[in-house]
């Protein structure tokens, strides 16, 4: 005998079947990707819709692949992804050389482990992983065992891969980066944190601006980064591992054990975000019939913040966004998406002007005073910088931050990006990232 749960269960999945079935669908939704992005975005989607079937398509062994995620945002309890989070702080240091303080704002991390596990407990069997995709469109995926799988609403997750960000450019434009190696330490002793040190710029600086970042887990568990806002994206392995042991010693720590490591080199875009005035689709009832994509939401498609290189604000919103769109159709959405779009890139569009500023404007080895002033700033105009929500009162405030730059410089490098558009021959991406 089924009790009325088991009932329940069953109307529901057959249900699910018909509707699915009826038009040659397998999901309501694809998600090609599960990492940040396409983790998040099918969390969400199966939050808000749980009568649709979310199916979430990873080529790696597990979500989320091997990072850290740190996030300054609200208090974790009004957050719909709460449970991701592993970390929250009320407060963080910064060390420069001459000026050091104590920022009170609060920052969330999230761990990869719990990422996977929580994804997997709530997507289970709609998460497929070892799936590669090899071909998609906005109404179906190929997968690399030639199965094909379709849904009315594709969502293109993939993050940007090496292929994206050869050649020292990204989307075939010159840009700057943020690199580090980190490792998580397991400590002999407790630390004696009590926050994470979010800068400690009291290093000689090397490539670019050079800084630490040490964040602790528990009493004897800390991640130590060694981070660099290079122009250059190469990683000297071996010297950077020496110097972050050599780090942990000199704060007085006696490391037990290297547990994981974390490596990272993130670009950080100059050129101009365009958007295209007149699309060359054709647009009925604001949607396409004509582009035959899927929706882009990752990384790899310019999704963050330019600046800082962060992508979770942007991922977040984005789950949001889509989520309580009416139309869960690829058509439809993209329309949203793109009207969406439109202030994304007036915000981002500062961010990258800051970028040009940064790396073109000032001497590599004076990067470093251009953060220190800017960690000089009030509080909340740094929360909500790292959050990519700067207010135009806040953007004059960042920009009169930076260090002494010479005027002919500055001005030239404020607005011209001519040297940094992207050529239609050499971007991997499409022009608007
Ligand atoms: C080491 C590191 C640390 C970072 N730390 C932060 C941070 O603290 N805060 C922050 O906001 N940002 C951070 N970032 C930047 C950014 O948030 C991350 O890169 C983030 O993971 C990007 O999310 P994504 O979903 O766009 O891409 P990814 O997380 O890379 O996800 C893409 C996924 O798609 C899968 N995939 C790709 N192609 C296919 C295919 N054909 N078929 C099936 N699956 C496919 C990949 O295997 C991958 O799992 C960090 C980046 C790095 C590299």
């Amino acid at each position: 005998m089924m009790n009325r749960n088991q009932k329940a269960r069953k109307n529901h999945s057959s249900m699910e079947r018909t509707l699915t079935d009826q038009f040659g669908m397998n999901a309501d939704i694809i998600v090609v990707g599960g990492g940040l992005a396409g983790g998040l975005i099918a969390l969400r989607l199966n939050a808000v819709h749980p009568q649709k079937k979310v199916l979430l398509l990873e080529q790696g062994q597990r979500l989320g692949g091997n990072h850290t995620w740190n996030f300054f945002g609200p208090e974790k309890e009004t957050l719909w992804f709460e449970e991701l989070i592993t970390k929250t702080w009320d407060a963080l240091d910064v060390r420069f050389p001459s000026s050091e303080r104590t920022i009170e704002c609060r920052i969330h991390s999230l761990r990869p482990e719990s990422f996977h596990e929580t994804l997997m407990k709530r997507l289970g069997r709609n998460v497929r992983l070892e799936c590669a995709v090899v071909e998609i469109s906005d109404c179906h995926v190929k997968t690399s065992t030639g199965e094909v799988l379709r849904a009315p609403l594709v969502i293109d997750a993939s993050g940007i891969s090496p292929e994206h960000t050869t050649h020292k450019t990204f989307a075939g434009a010159p840009c700057g980066w943020m690199k580090f190696i980190g490792f998580d330490l397991k400590l002999k002793k407790p630390h004696g944190l009590q926050r994470p040190i979010w800068v400690d710029a009291t290093v000689p600086q090397m490539d670019g601006h050079r800084y630490f970042t040490c964040q602790p887990w528990d009493e004897s568990r800390v991640f130590v980064q060694e981070q660099f806002l290079s122009s250059t994206p190469d990683l000297n392995h071996a010297r950077i591992s020496r110097s972050i042991l050599a780090y942990a010693e000199r704060a007085g720590w006696e490391v037990e054990s290297i547990e994981r490591e974390e490596t990272g080199c993130r670009p950080m875009p100059m050129h101009s975000l365009s958007f295209d005035k007149t699309p060359k689709v054709l647009e009925v009832s604001g949607e396409d019939f004509e582009d035959e994509s899927p929706i882009a939401i990752s990384s790899r498609f310019g999704w963050f913040h330019s600046s800082t290189t962060q992508s979770l604000p942007d991922a977040v919103r984005l789950a949001e966004f889509i989520s309580s769109l009416e139309q869960l159709r690829t058509g439809p959405a993209r329309a949203d998406l793109r009207d969406y779009r439109k202030n994304w890139i007036e915000q981002q569009t500062f961010y990258r002007r800051l970028n040009r500023l940064i790396y073109r404007a000032v001497e590599p080895s004076l990067r470093y005073q251009i953060m220190e002033r800017f960690y000089g700033l009030r509080d909340d105009v740094i929360s909500r910088y790292f959050a990519g929500m700067s207010d135009r009162a806040d953007r004059p405030k960042i920009m009169g931050a930076k260090p002494f730059v010479r005027p002919g410089r500055a001005t030239k490098n404020w607005a011209d990006d001519s040297a940094t558009t992207p050529s239609a021959e050499t971007a991997k991406l499409p022009a608007e990232i």
